[in-house]
């Protein structure tokens, strides 16, 4: 048997508190539990979705792997080294092997800026190539996402949402990446043009042998491009497994109830849809035991007192409930996720 082909991205204990400052002395009076104690491994060319409701840590796990943000603990590994406390200038060389592609592509483009101006910006800064080679660099890159050379005079309030969601794409791969983020890249844009996108990363992803985490907060969408899905909740990871398997037999309450929200093509065929009752609870002030257990319909005494921990129920697939692994359970040992 072939040995497990090592991650290009890995992270350790994860964990992002955002302090909440009150009164005239500006005071740490509580903190906000964005990220609280994760572990995310994805290998070379994989796709590893990333689910869960708005407020649940998605974002800030995806903005901690490529350093946009410090963690407040956990280790992160990039090609197997040590990259959460590096300072600017050490992180420089491997800033150019992980980029961002953002949810607006309205906001993420400056409106002064010309499309040459906007792709090549990265490699000025990373003092890649000359004014002409970025020039041409930038009219190939137009091409491979499907824009023309010429769109490199415009600006961005010249091109549709798709377009401009394009030209987001062009930019994070201008420093040709290994690891790229896409945090909601589509859910700004019509579902026609949605698909187009996805397409378009898929793509690219075999033509440039990229690695994405693929944030998203619709199941649907992430079911066209991930290999694996992991399901965040209030912090935590609640799920994960190979695509086929979590949508084929989702362990986890609050997968199930994702799951089913999700709208089918056929009007015929009934859906049948679990309604998540209330509001997600805030992040400052988490629920005892499983953080669900307020929304849960199978909520038992157990759930209220005990964290369930993540734990494999069958090759690939975890699950932190309960319901699916009593809390007497032998804990199996741990394993990359
Ligand atoms: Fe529901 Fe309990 Fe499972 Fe949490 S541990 S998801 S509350 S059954």
């Amino acid at each position: 048997m072939s040995a497990p082909t090592p991650p290009l991205i890995e992270a350790v204990g994860l964990t992002k508190h955002f302090p909440v400052r009150t009164g005239i002395f500006n005071r740490s009076a509580s903190v906000v539990r964005a990220v609280d104690g994760i572990d995310i491994a994805i290998p070379p060319g994989e796709t590893l979705g990333l689910v869960g409701e708005s407020g649940c840590g998605k974002t800030t796990t995806g903005r901690m792997l490529v350093k946009l943000i410090d963690p407040t603990a956990g280790r992160i590994l990039f090609e197997g080294k040590r990259i959460e406390g590096l300072d600017a200038a050490t992180m420089r060389p491997v800033r150019r092997h992980m980029q961002i592609i953002f949810q607006d592509p309205y906001g993420s483009l400056n409106p002064r800026m010309s499309v040459q101006d906007t792709i090549a910006e990265p490699l000025e800064i990373l003092k890649i190539g000359d004014a002409r080679s970025r020039r041409e660099q930038v009219r190939e890159l137009l091409e491979v996402v499907g824009l023309a050379p010429y769109h490199a005079e415009r600006f961005p309030h010249e091109f549709s949402g798709g377009q401009r969601q394009r030209i987001g794409i062009a930019r994070a791969l201008a420093v040709r990446p290994k690891l790229v983020v896409c945090d909601e890249p589509v859910s700004a844009l019509d579902v026609s043009i949605q698909a187009q996108v996805i397409n378009l990363l898929k793509d690219l992803q075999k033509d440039f042998g990229l690695t994405y985490l693929f944030i998203s907060h619709d199941l649907g969408v992430v079911r066209h491009i991930s290999d694996r899905v992991m399901v965040m909740y209030l912090g935590k990871v609640v799920e994960v497994a190979r695509k086929r398997d979590l949508y084929a037999d989702p362990q986890h309450p609050y997968t199930q109830a994702l799951l089913s929200a999700i709208p089918l093509p056929d009007p015929k065929r009934r859906s049948r849809r679990k309604v998540i009752p209330g509001d997600i609870p805030s992040p400052a002030n988490p629920p005892s035991g499983c953080r669900f257990h307020t929304r849960c319909p199978h909520v038992m005494h157990v759930c209220r007192e005990v964290e369930p921990h993540l734990m494999q129920g069958a090759p690939h697939h975890w699950a932190a409930c309960h319901l699916v692994h009593p809390p007497s359970t032998p804990r199996p040992a741990p394993a990359s996720v």
